[in-house]
C-alpha cells in the first residue's frame, strides 16, 4: 500500500497542535468606505496547515452536511499536500460554482457545522474551497470536460445560480443550452442581490464567461410570459428549466406602511449594488437613520449597504430572539462590527410620519418566545405595556419573498402550484408539464444558493433522463 501520510495517525491528530484560522478580513472602519468583498485569501502555507486539520473522518459528516455533497475531506487531502489544482478539479466535480458558494454559503449552518471539531474548532471548509478554485482559476484551470454535441436543445429560464448550474452540467453532457433572462446581464441574485462586499461582481461575471466558453448561448432582456410564450419554448427545445426565482416581497402589514420612505430591501440593494443601472428611483439614505425590518441575510445585507451609503444609524428590528434569528451568525457579527445594532424581540406595530407624509418613527412592542409552532420554532408573542418608538427616516422591509403568481392570460398559467404559489415537481424536478422542469426559489421558496445549485444540477439530470429516454 502506497504511504499516505494523511492517514497516519500523526498527521490525523494535526488538529490538536493547529488552531483553526479565519481568514484575513479588512478592519471594519476601511471595508464600510467600499463595496470590495471584504475576506481575502490565505497564503498556500496556511492553506496546507488548516487543510492539514482535517481528521479524514471514515464517515464524513460534512459531505452530508454540504447540499451538493462535496467531497470535502478528498480535496482537503489534496490541498494538504500542496496539489491546489488537483484538488480543484475534485471541488469542481461536484459544484456549478466552487469559487461563489463558499463565498455566500453559511458554513456554520451547514459543511462546517456537521465538521466533527464544531463549532469552535471545524475545519475552515469555506476558505479552502474559495482558495483552491481561485487558485485553479487563475491558472487557466478549472475547466471541465465538454462531451460533444448531442444534437439535443434545451431552455433555460432564468440565469441565477439555480439556471447557471442546470445549464452548467447540461452543457458538459453536449445538449445545447440557451439560457433566456429577463435582466440584461446573467447572473441573477448573484449580481442583483447579493452585495459585492460578500461576492464582487467579476466573480460572478467570471462565471458567466466560463458557460459561455462550455457553449451556453445566454439571450438576455427577454422576459418568458411576455416576449416569448412556454409553449413556443416547448416547440423549440426538447426541455424547459424554470429557474425564475421567488420575487414577490412579502409586504409590511402595519399602519404607516404607506408612508414615505418606507421601501422593501431587495430593490434597494440592488441599486446599490448592481453592475448595471436598473431605472429603480434613487434612495438616499446619506445622514438617516435607517430601521431594517426583518432577520434574514437580506435584512444584514440592506444594514451593511446602508452603513457603506453613509448612514447616520442602521437599526434591526427583529421579532424573535438571536438564537432563533434566521440570518448567517457570520453575516450578523460582521455587520455588528460595521456598526449596525441590533433589537431583538421587537415586533413593529405601526409607522408614524410627518405632514408631508415622510416616515419618522417606528411604534415598536417587545416579544417574548411562547409555545413552538407548526415549524417547531417558538412563536412570539407580544408582551403588554412595552410599546416604546423608534426613530426613522427610512424603513427597508426585508421579510422574505413568495413566488411572484403567473399571469392568467399566459401560458405558464398551466404550471401547476401550490397555496402558496411555489411550482409542483416531481423526484426529477418536473412539472405536471412533459419536459418542463423547475427548482430553487420558485420551487422551495426563498433559500441558499447553495439549495438552488443543488436543484439546477439535479434537474440537469432529469432532463438527461427525460430525454434520453427510448
Ligand atoms: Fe460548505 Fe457551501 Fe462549500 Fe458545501 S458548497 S462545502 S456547504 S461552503
Amino acid at each position: 500500500m502506497p504511504h499516505d501520510p494523511l492517514h497516519t495517525d500523526q498527521a490525523r491528530f494535526k488538529w490538536r497542535e493547529l488552531d483553526r484560522a479565519e481568514p484575513p478580513k479588512r478592519a471594519a472602519a476601511e471595508r464600510i468606505s467600499d463595496f470590495h468583498e471584504i475576506y481575502s485569501l490565505f497564503d498556500e502555507a496556511t492553506i496546507r496547515e488548516q487543510a492539514s486539520r482535517c481528521v479524514q473522518c471514515e464517515s464524513p459528516a460534512c459531505v452530508t452536511g454540504c447540499p451538493l455533497g462535496n467531497q470535502i475531506p478528498k480535496w482537503m487531502a489534496l490541498a494538504a499536500e500542496g496539489k491546489f489544482l488537483e484538488a480543484a478539479e475534485l471541488s469542481r466535480s461536484t459544484s456549478a460554482m466552487p469559487e461563489i458558494c463558499p463565498r455566500v454559503c453559511p458554513q456554520e449552518k451547514l459543511c462546517e457545522a456537521s465538521c466533527v471539531m464544531s463549532p469552535a474548532e471545524s475545519v475552515c471548509i469555506g476558505a479552502i474551497e474559495k482558495f483552491i478554485n481561485e487558485y485553479a482559476l487563475a491558472r487557466g484551470a478549472g475547466k471541465v470536460p465538454i462531451a460533444p454535441p448531442n444534437g439535443k436543445r434545451v431552455a433555460v429560464i432564468g440565469a441565477g445560480p439555480g439556471g447557471l448550474a442546470c445549464a452548467d452540467l447540461l452543457s458538459q453532457w453536449g445538449y445545447a443550452v440557451t439560457v433566456f433572462e429577463s435582466q440584461l446581464l446573467p447572473g441573477g441574485l448573484l449580481l442583483f442581490g447579493i452585495p459585492a462586499f460578500k461576492l464582487e461582481k467579476e466573480v460572478v461575471e467570471r462565471r458567466a464567461n466560463i458557460l459561455r466558453q462550455q457553449g451556453v448561448e445566454f439571450k438576455v432582456g427577454v422576459t418568458v410570459g411576455k416576449d416569448i410564450t412556454l409553449t413556443q419554448l416547448r416547440d423549440d427545445f426538447g426541455a424547459v428549466y424554470l429557474g425564475i426565482g421567488a420575487l414577490k416581497a412579502k409586504p409590511l402589514d402595519c399602519p404607516g406602511a404607506e408612508l414615505k420612505n418606507v421601501l422593501q430591501g431587495l430593490p434597494f440593494l440592488a441599486q446599490k449594488n448592481a453592475p448595471i443601472a436598473l431605472g429603480l428611483p434613487p434612495v438616499d439614505v446619506r445622514g438617516k437613520r435607517v430601521v431594517v425590518l426583518g432577520g434574514g441575510d437580506s435584512a444584514m445585507d440592506c444594514l451593511r449597504t446602508a452603513i457603506r451609503c453613509g448612514a447616520a444609524d442602521t437599526v434591526c428590528a427583529y421579532r424573535r430572539d438571536l438564537a432563533n434569528m434566521p440570518g448567517s451568525r457570520k453575516e450578523y457579527a460582521n455587520a455588528l462590527e460595521e456598526g449596525a445594532r441590533f433589537l431583538f424581540l421587537t415586533n413593529p406595530i405601526a409607522l408614524e410620519g410627518n405632514a408631508a407624509g415622510e416616515v419618522t418613527a417606528v411604534r415598536c412592542v417587545r416579544m417574548e418566545l411562547g409555545e413552538p409552532d407548526a415549524s417547531g420554532r417558538r412563536k412570539p408573542r407580544a408582551v403588554k405595556g412595552s410599546e416604546f418608538t423608534l426613530p426613522a427616516d427610512l424603513v427597508l422591509i426585508a421579510y422574505g419573498f413568495d413566488p411572484v403568481p403567473f399571469p392568467a392570460t399566459s401560458d405558464l398559467s398551466q404550471v401547476a402550484v401550490n397555496d402558496w404559489g411555489a411550482i409542483k415537481t416531481d423526484e426529477n424536478q418536473m412539472t405536471n408539464l412533459p419536459g418542463v422542469f423547475a427548482g430553487g426559489d420558485v420551487v422551495r421558496g426563498p433559500s441558499l444558493v447553495v439549495h438552488a445549485v443543488r436543484d439546477g444540477r439535479k434537474a440537469a439530470e432529469g432532463i438527461d433522463r427525460y430525454l434520453s429516454a427510448p
